[in-house]
C-alpha cells in the first residue's frame, strides 16, 4: 500500500545527480557552523534528514569526509561535475542520509523546527518564524 507516500526529487546544478525520497523528512533543520557556511557558500545550511532507506539516487557522487566539532566524521557526497552537495552522512549515525533542502525541485518541505550552532550566526540573520534555537 504505497498510495500515499509522497516522493520528491532532488538534483545537483547540472543534473547528473538525481535523488527521489519517498516519504516526509524526520526533520528539517538549519545549522550555522562555519563548515555549512563552506559547504553551502552561504550564511547558513538547511538540511532535510531521511531515513537511508528513504533515499535513491542516480549519477555519479565522489566523497569527502571531515572530522566534525564533535568528533564524528561526516562524509559529503557531491557531484564530481558540478560540485553540488547532494548528500550527507555521519559515520556514528549510518542509518540516516541528509539532503540539502534546496537541492528539491518542489518547495514543500517541512518548516525548520530547530536551528543549530547559532553562536556562529550571522548578526543579521533572523527569521519570522519561530523556531527552536541550539548552541
Ligand atoms: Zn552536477
Ligand atoms: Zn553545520
Amino acid at each position: 500500500m504505497k498510495h500515499d507516500v509522497k516522493v520528491r526529487t532532488a538534483e545537483c546544478s547540472c543534473g547528473q545527480v538525481s535523488l527521489i525520497c519517498k516519504g516526509e523528512p524526520i526533520r528539517t533543520a538549519i545549522c550555522h557552523c562555519f563548515a555549512c557556511q563552506k559547504r553551502t557558500g552561504s550564511v547558513f545550511g538547511v538540511q532535510a534528514r531521511f531515513s537511508r532507506e528513504q533515499v535513491s539516487y542516480t549519477g555519479d557522487v565522489v566523497e569527502y569526509s571531515r572530522i566534525a566539532d564533535s568528533g564524528n566524521q561526516v562524509n559529503y557526497a557531491f557531484c564530481p561535475a558540478c560540485g553540488t552537495t547532494v548528500m550527507l552522512t555521519l559515520s556514528a549515525l549510518p542509518e540516516f542520509t541528509v539532503i540539502p533542502v534546496g537541492l528539491f525541485t518542489s518547495r514543500d518541505l517541512p518548516q525548520p523546527s530547530f536551528s543549530v550552532y547559532e553562536q556562529h550566526k550571522q548578526a543579521w540573520v533572523k527569521f519570522d518564524c519561530q523556531i527552536e534555537q541550539i548552541s
